[in-house]
């Protein structure tokens, strides 16, 4: 239904595109930071759905879109007198000259879209916190960019905060070059949208939850081999260190850090969960290790190193994650993770897992990709027979071909298998669209 004012006003519009509407004064000084006041973007989207719904924008249509853009829900009553201005005037022009206008603006809508493919999470006012967290093994492959991709997409979609953090707290498998690449696959795949943080970085925080670990009982220092406390875990029974003071759990650590105490194997920190649950990977797991391997950033600096379990538990405590997305191999991990969060008193993150993609054809192996690379199989880590995002880029992918095909996917825990030639179809196919 077209109203009489609409009606009215497509009679005596003129060619000209002069669009008169402006941004109120006083919200213009008040929250110049928010995107979504941006009248080019209310603009845009309605423009958009002009031209999609035979030169008619619905507020209602209108409004979704700018989600995206920072708009929060209790922004919604203050922008609507904005929006409907915006709308009124797109529908005042005609069809063809909505088409041309929309073409300026066109730019705006982008890769913003709503993505539809995302099933919806319960999410807080402020949007939600979450993160990627490649080791700093390498550079990002296809693989990484579909878990990446995910994460940031739900990020784009409720607003709030996105964290890359890189996982290098084994000097073992952490390589200098890596971190420059991670920074500038980052910055390219998720739009210069992401927070980096290291977390061999924060080795001191890392130190200071092992000690409110220890403190509590929760946390104590084990001096089995791995060999024995394998049998000690098959047997459900408790090792000889269990049952050590908080006092003497103290001193031991101190021990584990100095350079004249434990030697490499000479003692793990364990956290002290239940040797008979019933999944064996829960008993009693290891949340510290001695390693004097030199670490590409740290060098020499400490000796001892937190495992998976412990940095990425300490970190999703002290960053505030509210939603997480792993793989599915990860699922014992979280649950270990989720016992440190509870003796610690803090809420577990929602977690999605994600099935994984068997490439039956294509090296997805870091490391064997690195080893080709120093042996000089691949001319780089931008060699185009490898599916690292660099050689991608190279060959004139966009990073919204990748959103796609993760939303595509989506959040699914089902295994999927796909070949080289199949999963380019469908990339190629969402790089043009
Ligand atoms: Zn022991």
């Amino acid at each position: 239904m077209v109203s009489e004012k609409i009606q009215r006003k497509r009679e005596d519009r003129t060619n000209s595109f002069s669009l008169s509407v402006q941004i109120p004064r006083k919200s213009r000084s008040k929250d110049r930071d928010n995107v979504f006041r941006d009248l080019n973007i209310i603009r845009a989207y309605a423009l958009k759905n002009a031209v999609e719904h035979e030169g008619l924008a619905v507020v209602g249509n209108v409004v979704p879109g700018l989600f995206n853009h920072g708009l929060k829900k209790e922004g919604v009553g203050k922008i609507m007198p904005l929006v409907k201005d915006v709308v009124a005037e797109i529908n005042g022009l005609s069809v063809e000259e909505q088409k041309v206008l929309f073409k300026k603006y066109e730019d705006l809508v982008g890769h913003r879209v709503e993505r539809e493919g995302l099933h919806a999470l319960k999410v807080g006012r402020n949007g939600i916190v979450t993160r990627f967290s490649p080791s700093a093994s390498g550079g990002f492959h296809i693989g990484h960019a579909l878990t990446g991709s995910l994460s940031y997409l739900y990020f784009k979609k409720y607003g709030g905060k996105f964290y890359v953090r890189i996982e290098d707290t084994n000097p073992d498998n952490s390589f200098k070059d890596s971190y420059k690449m991670i920074k500038e696959d980052s910055k390219w795949l998720f739009d210069g949208d992401a927070e980096i943080v290291i977390q061999s970085e924060r080795m001191n925080l890392y130190y200071k939850y092992v000690e409110k670990l220890i403190k509590k009982g929760s946390a104590y220092v084990c001096e089995c081999s791995s060999e024995e406390f394998k049998k000690f875990v098959e047997g459900k029974v408790d090792c000889g260190c269990r049952s050590s003071s908080v006092k003497e759990n103290v001193l031991k650590w101190g021990q584990m850090l100095d350079k004249k105490g434990y030697e490499v194997g000479g003692a793990v920190l364990r956290f002290k969960s239940d040797m008979t649950d019933k999944n064996p990977a829960m008993r009693d797991f290891p949340l510290a290790r001695i390693n004097l391997n030199k670490h590409p950033l740290q060098g020499k600096k400490y000796r001892v190193w937190p495992l998976m379990n412990l940095a990425v538990a300490v970190d999703d405590i002290e960053m505030k994650m509210t939603h997480i997305i792993r793989a599915k191999d990860h699922r014992d991990n979280a649950l270990r993770q989720k016992m440190i969060f509870e003796v610690l008193g803090k809420k577990f993150p929602w977690t999605g897992f994600l099935g994984r993609i068997h490439f039956k054809d294509m090296v997805l192996s870091t490391s064997e990709m690195r080893n080709g690379v120093e042996d000089g199989k691949f001319s780089g880590w931008d060699d185009v027979k490898l599916p690292t995002l660099v050689s991608l880029r190279k060959r004139g992918y966009n990073p919204g071909a990748f959103w796609k095909f993760a939303e595509q996917i989506g959040l699914n825990e089902i295994d999927k298998k796909m070949d080289k030639k199949e999963f380019f179809l469908m990339l190629d196919g969402f790089n043009r669209g």
